[in-house]
Protein backbone atom coordinates (compact mmCIF):
# COMPACT_ATOMS: atom_id res chain seq x y z
CA UNK A 1 0.00 0.00 0.00
CA UNK A 2 1.38 3.58 -1.04
CA UNK A 3 0.92 5.94 1.61
CA UNK A 4 1.09 9.82 1.58
CA UNK A 5 1.41 12.06 4.13
CA UNK A 6 -0.82 15.20 3.61
CA UNK A 7 -0.67 18.56 5.40
CA UNK A 8 -4.35 20.01 5.10
CA UNK A 9 -4.12 23.52 5.87
CA UNK A 10 -7.71 25.14 5.04
CA UNK A 11 -6.95 28.91 6.82
CA UNK A 12 -9.44 31.09 6.41
CA UNK A 13 -13.57 32.08 4.51
CA UNK A 14 -14.73 28.99 2.33
CA UNK A 15 -10.99 27.82 2.79
CA UNK A 16 -12.60 25.01 5.57
CA UNK A 17 -15.42 24.50 3.22
CA UNK A 18 -13.32 23.39 -0.11
CA UNK A 19 -10.88 21.38 2.10
CA UNK A 20 -13.23 19.36 3.37
CA UNK A 21 -15.12 18.59 0.54
CA UNK A 22 -11.59 18.19 -1.20
CA UNK A 23 -10.84 15.76 1.63
CA UNK A 24 -13.85 13.68 0.72
CA UNK A 25 -13.46 13.55 -2.77
CA UNK A 26 -9.71 12.41 -2.03
CA UNK A 27 -11.32 9.56 0.75
CA UNK A 28 -13.58 8.19 -1.94
CA UNK A 29 -10.77 7.58 -4.08
CA UNK A 30 -8.38 6.15 -2.21
CA UNK A 31 -10.70 3.51 -1.02
CA UNK A 32 -12.03 2.56 -4.65
CA UNK A 33 -8.69 2.86 -5.99
CA UNK A 34 -6.92 0.47 -2.80
CA UNK A 35 -3.45 0.82 -3.46
CA UNK A 36 -3.10 4.01 -2.10
CA UNK A 37 -3.62 5.67 1.55
CA UNK A 38 -3.71 9.53 2.61
CA UNK A 39 -2.76 9.91 6.21
CA UNK A 40 -4.13 13.37 6.64
CA UNK A 41 -3.21 15.86 9.23
CA UNK A 42 -5.03 19.25 9.42
CA UNK A 43 -3.08 22.33 10.51
CA UNK A 44 -5.53 25.02 12.50
CA UNK A 45 -3.03 27.80 11.27
CA UNK A 46 -5.38 30.61 10.57
CA UNK A 47 -6.29 34.47 11.01
CA UNK A 48 -8.28 33.47 13.69
CA UNK A 49 -5.54 31.40 15.31
CA UNK A 50 -3.23 34.69 14.22
CA UNK A 51 -5.48 36.94 16.26
CA UNK A 52 -5.39 34.71 19.05
CA UNK A 53 -1.58 33.62 19.07
CA UNK A 54 -0.21 36.37 17.16
CA UNK A 55 1.45 34.26 14.61
CA UNK A 56 0.06 32.18 11.88
CA UNK A 57 2.68 29.47 11.95
CA UNK A 58 3.92 28.90 15.28
CA UNK A 59 7.77 27.71 16.39
CA UNK A 60 8.92 24.72 14.14
CA UNK A 61 5.76 24.76 12.09
CA UNK A 62 7.75 24.43 8.61
CA UNK A 63 9.86 21.91 10.08
CA UNK A 64 6.79 20.04 10.96
CA UNK A 65 5.32 20.62 7.33
CA UNK A 66 8.45 19.21 5.70
CA UNK A 67 7.95 15.71 6.90
CA UNK A 68 4.69 15.62 4.42
CA UNK A 69 4.33 14.70 0.82
CA UNK A 70 2.49 17.70 0.48
CA UNK A 71 1.10 20.67 1.25
CA UNK A 72 -2.95 20.89 0.52
CA UNK A 73 -4.01 24.64 1.11
CA UNK A 74 -7.41 26.58 1.55
CA UNK A 75 -7.76 30.44 1.15
CA UNK A 76 -5.75 32.88 3.70
CA UNK A 77 -7.16 36.50 4.36
CA UNK A 78 -10.37 38.01 7.07
CA UNK A 79 -11.29 41.32 7.58
CA UNK A 80 -10.00 41.41 10.71
CA UNK A 81 -6.45 41.09 9.81
CA UNK A 82 -5.12 43.43 6.89
CA UNK A 83 -4.01 41.00 3.60
CA UNK A 84 -0.51 42.11 3.12
CA UNK A 85 0.13 40.53 7.19
CA UNK A 86 -1.95 37.52 6.94
CA UNK A 87 -0.39 36.28 3.18
CA UNK A 88 3.37 37.07 4.22
CA UNK A 89 2.04 35.50 7.51
CA UNK A 90 0.82 32.22 6.32
CA UNK A 91 1.16 31.50 2.10
CA UNK A 92 4.16 33.24 1.27
CA UNK A 93 6.36 31.61 4.48
CA UNK A 94 5.42 28.16 3.02
CA UNK A 95 6.07 29.24 -0.71
CA UNK A 96 9.18 30.58 -0.49
CA UNK A 97 10.58 28.73 2.40
CA UNK A 98 10.00 25.53 0.28
CA UNK A 99 11.20 26.84 -2.41
CA UNK A 100 8.00 26.53 -4.35
CA UNK A 101 9.22 28.37 -7.87
CA UNK A 102 7.04 27.06 -10.16
CA UNK A 103 3.31 28.01 -9.41
CA UNK A 104 0.79 26.35 -11.74
CA UNK A 105 -2.44 27.58 -13.19
CA UNK A 106 -4.05 25.26 -16.12
CA UNK A 107 -7.06 26.86 -17.82
CA UNK A 108 -9.80 24.87 -19.24
CA UNK A 109 -13.61 25.56 -19.84
CA UNK A 110 -14.99 22.40 -18.27
CA UNK A 111 -17.82 20.36 -20.39
CA UNK A 112 -21.33 21.95 -19.42
CA UNK A 113 -19.69 25.28 -18.14
CA UNK A 114 -20.22 28.73 -20.04
CA UNK A 115 -17.64 30.66 -20.82
CA UNK A 116 -18.06 34.40 -20.46
CA UNK A 117 -16.24 34.72 -24.04
CA UNK A 118 -17.36 33.86 -27.11
CA UNK A 119 -14.91 31.36 -28.34
CA UNK A 120 -14.51 30.81 -24.84
CA UNK A 121 -14.52 26.73 -25.79
CA UNK A 122 -10.49 27.07 -26.96
CA UNK A 123 -9.10 28.30 -24.06
CA UNK A 124 -6.84 25.64 -23.18
CA UNK A 125 -3.82 27.11 -21.33
CA UNK A 126 -1.41 26.85 -18.40
CA UNK A 127 0.16 29.59 -17.04
CA UNK A 128 3.29 29.23 -15.45
CA UNK A 129 4.38 31.64 -12.63
CA UNK A 130 7.84 32.45 -11.28
CA UNK A 131 7.02 32.09 -7.41
CA UNK A 132 9.96 32.69 -5.49
CA UNK A 133 11.45 36.17 -6.58
CA UNK A 134 10.19 39.41 -8.64
CA UNK A 135 8.04 41.60 -8.02
CA UNK A 136 7.27 39.62 -4.03
CA UNK A 137 10.19 39.47 -3.28
CA UNK A 138 9.78 41.50 -0.05
CA UNK A 139 12.07 43.90 -0.95
CA UNK A 140 11.38 47.99 -0.73
CA UNK A 141 10.69 50.17 2.06
CA UNK A 142 8.84 53.40 3.43
CA UNK A 143 10.59 56.80 4.82
CA UNK A 144 9.55 60.23 5.61
CA UNK A 145 5.94 58.98 6.93
CA UNK A 146 3.26 61.07 6.59
CA UNK A 147 5.30 64.24 4.89
CA UNK A 148 4.88 65.27 1.74
CA UNK A 149 8.48 63.54 0.67
CA UNK A 150 7.59 60.48 1.98
CA UNK A 151 8.66 57.96 -0.11
CA UNK A 152 7.61 54.10 -0.58
CA UNK A 153 9.52 52.03 -2.74
CA UNK A 154 8.75 48.07 -4.03
CA UNK A 155 11.70 46.60 -5.41
CA UNK A 156 11.54 43.78 -8.18
CA UNK A 157 14.11 41.55 -7.57
CA UNK A 158 15.31 38.67 -10.34
CA UNK A 159 18.34 36.57 -10.49
CA UNK A 160 19.46 35.04 -13.17
CA UNK A 161 19.02 31.35 -11.28
CA UNK A 162 15.66 32.11 -10.54
CA UNK A 163 15.11 33.31 -13.83
CA UNK A 164 16.57 30.67 -16.15
CA UNK A 165 15.12 27.98 -13.53
CA UNK A 166 11.28 28.65 -14.54
CA UNK A 167 11.58 29.48 -18.40
CA UNK A 168 13.35 25.70 -17.95
CA UNK A 169 10.61 24.38 -16.23
CA UNK A 170 8.22 26.15 -18.17
CA UNK A 171 9.81 24.88 -21.76
CA UNK A 172 9.84 21.49 -19.92
CA UNK A 173 6.11 21.58 -19.71
CA UNK A 174 5.47 22.99 -22.85
CA UNK A 175 7.26 20.53 -24.80
CA UNK A 176 5.15 17.13 -23.07
CA UNK A 177 1.93 19.33 -24.21
CA UNK A 178 0.09 18.84 -27.82
CA UNK A 179 0.84 22.18 -29.40
CA UNK A 180 4.19 22.43 -27.72
CA UNK A 181 4.07 26.05 -27.88
CA UNK A 182 5.24 28.88 -24.63
CA UNK A 183 4.84 32.67 -24.77
CA UNK A 184 7.30 34.40 -22.74
CA UNK A 185 5.05 37.58 -21.15
CA UNK A 186 7.27 40.58 -19.60
CA UNK A 187 7.17 44.19 -19.88
CA UNK A 188 10.66 45.07 -21.59
CA UNK A 189 9.29 47.99 -23.09
CA UNK A 190 8.65 50.34 -19.50
CA UNK A 191 11.19 48.13 -17.31
CA UNK A 192 14.36 47.90 -18.98
CA UNK A 193 16.49 46.18 -16.36
CA UNK A 194 14.99 42.62 -15.00
CA UNK A 195 12.31 42.44 -17.72
CA UNK A 196 15.07 42.90 -20.53
CA UNK A 197 16.90 39.94 -18.47
CA UNK A 198 14.32 37.75 -18.72
CA UNK A 199 13.24 38.20 -22.39
CA UNK A 200 17.27 37.79 -22.54
CA UNK A 201 17.53 34.52 -20.90
CA UNK A 202 14.28 33.32 -22.47
CA UNK A 203 15.83 32.94 -25.71
CA UNK A 204 18.57 31.13 -24.47
CA UNK A 205 17.02 28.85 -23.12
CA UNK A 206 14.97 28.44 -25.95
CA UNK A 207 17.98 27.36 -27.32
CA UNK A 208 17.62 24.28 -25.53
CA UNK A 209 14.43 22.84 -27.05
CA UNK A 210 14.18 23.46 -30.90
CA UNK A 211 11.05 21.54 -31.07
CA UNK A 212 8.81 24.33 -28.89
CA UNK A 213 7.55 26.91 -30.61
CA UNK A 214 8.22 30.26 -29.03
CA UNK A 215 6.50 34.10 -29.01
CA UNK A 216 6.97 37.23 -26.94
CA UNK A 217 4.14 39.26 -25.97
CA UNK A 218 3.93 42.36 -23.28
CA UNK A 219 1.96 41.71 -20.35
CA UNK A 220 -0.97 44.39 -21.05
CA UNK A 221 -0.99 42.88 -24.60
CA UNK A 222 -1.23 39.91 -23.71
CA UNK A 223 -5.19 40.89 -21.59
CA UNK A 224 -6.22 41.23 -25.35
CA UNK A 225 -4.82 38.42 -27.10
CA UNK A 226 -6.99 36.18 -24.03
CA UNK A 227 -10.10 37.33 -24.84
CA UNK A 228 -9.59 38.20 -28.40
CA UNK A 229 -7.89 34.93 -29.68
CA UNK A 230 -7.55 32.44 -26.77
CA UNK A 231 -6.96 29.49 -29.66
CA UNK A 232 -3.29 30.89 -30.12
CA UNK A 233 -1.95 31.08 -26.82
CA UNK A 234 -0.96 27.40 -24.84
CA UNK A 235 2.06 27.94 -22.30
CA UNK A 236 2.69 30.97 -21.23
CA UNK A 237 5.65 31.69 -18.68
CA UNK A 238 5.35 35.03 -16.52
CA UNK A 239 6.97 36.90 -13.34
CA UNK A 240 5.21 36.52 -10.21
CA UNK A 241 2.47 39.37 -10.16
CA UNK A 242 2.30 39.70 -14.01
CA UNK A 243 0.64 35.82 -14.01
CA UNK A 244 -1.02 36.50 -10.67
CA UNK A 245 -3.06 38.42 -13.14
CA UNK A 246 -2.97 36.96 -15.59
CA UNK A 247 -4.34 33.37 -14.03
CA UNK A 248 -7.24 35.32 -12.04
CA UNK A 249 -8.19 36.66 -15.82
CA UNK A 250 -7.89 32.98 -17.20
CA UNK A 251 -10.05 31.48 -14.03
CA UNK A 252 -12.89 34.17 -15.06
CA UNK A 253 -12.72 33.54 -19.17
CA UNK A 254 -13.08 29.51 -18.41
CA UNK A 255 -16.12 30.25 -16.27
CA UNK A 256 -15.73 31.87 -12.77
CA UNK A 257 -12.69 32.12 -10.29
CA UNK A 258 -14.65 28.83 -8.13
CA UNK A 259 -12.70 26.50 -10.45
CA UNK A 260 -9.25 27.49 -11.10
CA UNK A 261 -6.36 25.63 -9.70
CA UNK A 262 -2.97 25.99 -8.36
CA UNK A 263 0.12 23.84 -8.32
CA UNK A 264 2.77 25.70 -6.13
CA UNK A 265 5.84 22.90 -7.00
CA UNK A 266 9.25 22.63 -5.28
CA UNK A 267 10.47 20.88 -8.41
CA UNK A 268 13.29 19.41 -7.62
CA UNK A 269 11.39 17.58 -4.25
CA UNK A 270 13.72 18.82 -1.64
CA UNK A 271 10.84 20.27 0.17
CA UNK A 272 7.14 19.51 -0.01
CA UNK A 273 4.55 21.43 -3.00
CA UNK A 274 1.52 22.46 -1.73
CA UNK A 275 -1.57 22.85 -3.39
CA UNK A 276 -4.51 25.23 -3.39
CA UNK A 277 -7.60 26.60 -5.43
CA UNK A 278 -6.63 29.70 -7.53
CA UNK A 279 -9.49 31.75 -5.38
CA UNK A 280 -9.12 33.59 -2.14
CA UNK A 281 -11.52 33.29 1.01
CA UNK A 282 -14.71 34.74 -0.24
CA UNK A 283 -16.04 36.69 2.84
CA UNK A 284 -19.01 37.28 0.25
CA UNK A 285 -20.17 33.86 0.33
CA UNK A 286 -18.44 31.93 3.62
CA UNK A 287 -20.78 30.10 5.79
CA UNK A 288 -23.24 29.57 2.93
CA UNK A 289 -22.70 26.29 1.60
CA UNK A 290 -22.44 26.92 -1.87
CA UNK A 291 -18.83 27.38 -2.46
CA UNK A 292 -17.91 25.95 -5.65
CA UNK A 293 -15.61 22.95 -4.59
CA UNK A 294 -14.12 22.55 -8.48
CA UNK A 295 -11.41 24.65 -8.13
CA UNK A 296 -9.91 22.69 -5.11
CA UNK A 297 -11.13 19.09 -6.93
CA UNK A 298 -9.09 19.92 -9.57
CA UNK A 299 -6.22 20.77 -7.65
CA UNK A 300 -6.83 18.01 -5.42
CA UNK A 301 -6.07 15.75 -8.90
CA UNK A 302 -2.86 18.03 -9.58
CA UNK A 303 -1.50 16.80 -6.13
CA UNK A 304 -2.23 13.50 -6.84
CA UNK A 305 -0.27 13.43 -10.31
CA UNK A 306 2.20 15.12 -7.86
CA UNK A 307 2.14 12.21 -5.74
CA UNK A 308 2.33 9.48 -8.54
CA UNK A 309 -0.78 9.01 -8.05
CA UNK A 310 -2.06 9.44 -11.96
CA UNK A 311 -5.21 7.01 -12.36
CA UNK A 312 -6.58 8.27 -9.70
CA UNK A 313 -6.25 11.89 -10.93
CA UNK A 314 -7.93 11.37 -14.22
CA UNK A 315 -10.43 9.39 -12.57
CA UNK A 316 -10.60 12.23 -10.27
CA UNK A 317 -10.85 14.83 -13.50
CA UNK A 318 -13.08 12.30 -15.11
CA UNK A 319 -15.54 12.76 -12.58
CA UNK A 320 -15.43 16.62 -12.26
CA UNK A 321 -16.19 16.66 -16.22
CA UNK A 322 -19.07 14.58 -15.82
CA UNK A 323 -20.62 16.40 -12.88
CA UNK A 324 -20.01 19.85 -14.96
CA UNK A 325 -21.34 18.45 -17.83
CA UNK A 326 -24.65 17.18 -15.97
CA UNK A 327 -24.94 21.06 -14.91
CA UNK A 328 -24.53 20.18 -11.29
CA UNK A 329 -23.50 23.92 -11.10
CA UNK A 330 -22.90 26.17 -7.72
CA UNK A 331 -24.68 29.64 -7.94
CA UNK A 332 -21.00 31.24 -8.95
CA UNK A 333 -21.88 28.96 -12.45
CA UNK A 334 -25.30 29.73 -12.34
CA UNK A 335 -26.60 26.78 -11.13
CA UNK A 336 -28.44 25.92 -7.64
CA UNK A 337 -26.61 23.24 -6.40
CA UNK A 338 -24.75 23.42 -3.02
CA UNK A 339 -21.31 22.68 -2.16
CA UNK A 340 -22.52 19.12 -0.56
CA UNK A 341 -24.58 18.48 -3.95
CA UNK A 342 -21.46 18.82 -5.97
CA UNK A 343 -19.01 16.72 -3.44
CA UNK A 344 -21.63 13.44 -2.92
CA UNK A 345 -22.40 13.97 -7.53
CA UNK A 346 -18.45 13.49 -7.45
CA UNK A 347 -18.29 10.91 -5.03
CA UNK A 348 -20.84 8.86 -6.58
CA UNK A 349 -19.57 9.05 -9.71
CA UNK A 350 -16.21 7.72 -8.62
CA UNK A 351 -17.86 5.23 -6.39
CA UNK A 352 -19.85 4.04 -9.82
CA UNK A 353 -16.31 3.67 -11.85
CA UNK A 354 -14.62 1.02 -13.44
P1 LIG B 1 -7.46 36.98 -2.66
O1 LIG B 1 -7.05 38.37 -2.32
O2 LIG B 1 -7.23 36.02 -1.55
O3 LIG B 1 -6.94 36.54 -3.98
P2 LIG B 1 -9.82 37.99 -3.78
O4 LIG B 1 -10.03 39.30 -3.12
O5 LIG B 1 -9.16 37.95 -5.09
O6 LIG B 1 -9.04 37.05 -2.79
P3 LIG B 1 -11.83 35.96 -3.77
O7 LIG B 1 -11.93 35.66 -2.34
O8 LIG B 1 -11.11 34.99 -4.60
O9 LIG B 1 -11.25 37.40 -3.92
O10 LIG B 1 -13.28 36.20 -4.36
C1 LIG B 1 -13.56 37.00 -5.49
C2 LIG B 1 -14.99 36.73 -5.95
O11 LIG B 1 -15.07 35.42 -6.51
C3 LIG B 1 -16.00 36.76 -4.82
O12 LIG B 1 -17.21 37.35 -5.25
C4 LIG B 1 -16.21 35.32 -4.48
O13 LIG B 1 -17.48 35.05 -3.95
C5 LIG B 1 -16.02 34.61 -5.82
N1 LIG B 1 -15.47 33.27 -5.58
C6 LIG B 1 -14.19 32.98 -5.26
N2 LIG B 1 -14.03 31.66 -5.06
C7 LIG B 1 -15.24 31.09 -5.26
C8 LIG B 1 -15.73 29.74 -5.20
N3 LIG B 1 -14.95 28.70 -4.90
N4 LIG B 1 -17.03 29.54 -5.45
C9 LIG B 1 -17.84 30.56 -5.76
N5 LIG B 1 -17.45 31.84 -5.85
C10 LIG B 1 -16.16 32.12 -5.60
MG1 LIG C 1 -7.10 37.37 -5.96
Amino acid sequence: MRVHKIAAIPADGIGPEVIAAGLEVLEALASHDGGFKLEVENFPWSSEYYLEHGHYIPEGGLEKLKTFDAIFFGAVGSQQVPDHVSLWGLRLPIAQGFDQYANIRPARVLPGVNSPLKGGEDIDWVIVRENSEGEYAGHGGRAHKGLPIEVGTETAVFTRAGVERIHRFAFELAQKRPAKHLTLVTKSNAQRFGMVMWDEIFYEVAADYPDVKVDRELVDAVTTRMVLKPKTLDVVVATNLHADILSDLAAALSGSLGIGPTANLNPDRRFPSMFEPIHGSAFDITGKGVANPVATFWTAAMMLEHLGEDAAARRLMQAVEAVTADKIHTPDLGGKATTADVTRAVCDFIRAST
